[in-house]
């Protein structure tokens, strides 16, 4: 760094004040050999990666098919030439935006360059995720990093409480299971857990969160569960799944949705403590989904317990049940509503990676590459380490809050 230093202009009024001389820093620049580089792509030159005989040039905006964004160019130092580096994405990288993000290795020459914006549709919200690959000196593109983009994620427990009671008829109890078990299968791929209990005088837990895949064949379980068939002691039942189902003792998880789905035909007898419970399960954060068999629909009272048992607003946790079609439709509800009910969660631990985009920016680090993860851990940030293999090395760590990166 010099000090470069400006003339005043010869006026006269200058001539007359012989000074106004501040230093200025600067540093030394070649005026001579400038070179330009163009190309009609769209972002071209939004990051440049300069290696030992030619350059790497991104243009992060190039819209190149319907759902592929971002090329990379390779530019000659001789030449004024750019050719983009022909790769094939993984079919999960669209409109990633590659080369938001590109940092050269000066020991290996090796580059990394990421796009952290790929979108992925879950329902109720659209979740970005992030993918880097590192381009070795022969310009070939090695595996992707993380090597897939993240699920759509939903941790959730779910009780389910049916009513066993003689009201009910033994085609509806059928239709209940039934019900039950293309709920779980379409969850089968989220990390949730399950939990089944039946009540009628008095509650019957068959599987708690604990012991729900573990018992055997989860599905051959719900077929045997046998309708008690006796009387209707709805509230109690709730009472006990809420304080004896929802604990950490049988499987259920702090971070974790907790879900109760009665089903029922909202007879019960001793409906006059269902305020109570209700109470008692959203003081516990336990979201309630009614679902009505039988006559529950044909008699106010039986509605009003359903609407009782059920979270606000009713429209979205009251359903009905007359025959498979409908059970359907209200799983796909279902699905919706807690992966909705998830994703809008402000407070707790359960945000940490949902809302993260990978690769926002990376750098070489002795071990591997880190990428910053903007969003994780409720919006604070964080990074994530790999080996240039691929390998995660450390789980994301978190920022100090406000610390940019
Ligand atoms: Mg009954």
């Amino acid at each position: 760094m010099s000090a470069l230093w400006t003339a005043a202009c010869q006026t006269p009024w200058a001539k007359a004040q012989p000074q106004v001389l501040n230093a200025a820093l600067s540093f030394n620049i070649d005026p001579v050999a400038w070179k330009t580089l163009r190309n009609s792509a769209a972002g071209f030159g939004y990051q440049v990666v300069q290696r030992q005989s030619d350059l790497l040039v991104s243009a992060p905006l190039e819209q190149y098919s319907q759902n592929r964004k971002g090329r990379i160019y390779r530019c000659t130092i001789s030449g004024e030439n750019c050719l983009n580096i022909q790769f094939r994405e993984p079919e999960f990288a669209i409109n990633m935006s590659f080369g938001l993000t590109m940092k050269s290795d000066p020991g290996t020459q090796n580059a990394v360059a990421c796009g952290p914006t790929i979108p992925k549709d879950c329902k109720s919200i659209t979740m970005y995720s992030g993918v880097c690959f590192q381009i070795n000196r022969s310009n070939r593109f090695e595996r992707p990093i993380p090597p897939s983009v993240k699920e759509c994620l939903l941790q959730a427990d779910i009780a389910f409480l049916l009513d066993g009671s003689g009201s009910v008829y033994s085609e509806d109890f059928q239709t209940m299971k039934t019900f039950v078990k293309n709920l779980v299968r379409s969850f089968l791929s989220s990390d949730t857990k399950f939990s089944v209990s039946q009540f009628s005088t008095s509650s019957k837990v068959h599987y708690y969160f604990d012991n729900f895949f573990s018992s055997g064949s989860w599905e051959s379980n719900i077929d045997r569960i046998k309708q008690l068939d006796q009387a209707t002691y709805t509230a109690e039942a709730i009472e006990h799944v809420v304080q004896n189902v929802f604990t950490p003792q049988r499987g259920s998880r702090s971070n974790a949705k907790k879900v109760l789905i009665v089903i029922t035909d909202g007879e019960s007898h001793d409906s006059h403590r269902l305020p109570y419970v209700a109470r008692l399960a959203e003081s516990k954060k336990i979201v309630r989904f009614a679902i009505g068999v039988g006559n529950a629909f044909n008699k106010p009272a039986a509605e009003q317990e359903l609407k009782t048992i059920a979270s606000s607003p009713s429209d979205k946790h009251i359903f009905q049940v007359r025959d498979f079609n409908a059970l359907e439709i209200i799983r796909q509800n279902l699905q919706d509503n807690i992966f909705s009910i998830e994703g809008s969660q402000t407070s707790g631990e359960s945000l940490k990676m949902e809302m993260s985009q990978e690769g926002f920016s990376a750098v070489y680090v002795p071990e591997g590459i880190q990428m910053s993860i903007v969003g994780a851990n409720q919006w604070k940030g964080g990074y994530m380490q790999y080996t240039t293999g691929g390998q995660k090395v450390t789980p994301w760590q978190l920022l100090n809050p406000g610390v940019a990166q």
